[in-house]
């Protein structure tokens, strides 16, 4: 699975890409150097910044065109050929980009709502941040919104 970063214009699109299970570092504020930094760590760079394209020898630069998250979205799957795009998805968190764990249902009994707990089975939780993750309507809803967007 390819690493990226994603700077400021991008947020969006690095949240989708996480759902996804992609790793993705987003920078919200980030200087040039640490955006570089991460370039140099071997992250492709996820930009609206056509100027960015003059880092290329630093790393790999990918430069998104659209406006819209999602059409960004299908811009990089298309165009860094990204595939597998089932096997990831889910596994990582979307609000800190650190990888999921799975818990027991009595472990998080206390941190989700009662209703939550009586209707899930399956449980996961973000091994950085404590953020519990479940399966249900929202996860439906995304995946469906993934086939539009990617259909084809
Ligand atoms: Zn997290």
């Amino acid at each position: 699975m390819q690493r990226f970063v994603a700077d400021r214009m991008l947020g969006k699109l690095a949240k989708w890409l996480r759902v996804l299970g992609c790793d993705v570092v987003y920078l919200k504020g980030a200087a040039e150097e640490e955006i570089l930094e991460k370039l140099q760590e071997g992250r492709t760079l996820l930009t609206r910044n056509r100027r960015a394209r003059s880092w290329q020898g630093k790393g790999r630069v990918f430069v998104v065109k659209d406006n819209d998250p999602k059409i960004q979205l299908r811009e990089v799957v298309k165009g860094l050929g990204l595939r597998d795009l089932d096997r990831a998805i889910f596994s990582r968190c979307l609000s800190c980009n650190h990888s999921l764990d799975k818990v027991g249902r009595e472990e998080v009994r206390q941190e989700v709502p009662e209703y939550i707990y009586q209707t899930q089975k399956e449980f996961h939780r973000c091994n950085n941040c404590g953020r519990i993750y479940w399966p249900g309507s929202h996860a439906v809803r995304m995946r469906q919104q993934l086939r539009e967007i990617l259909k084809d």
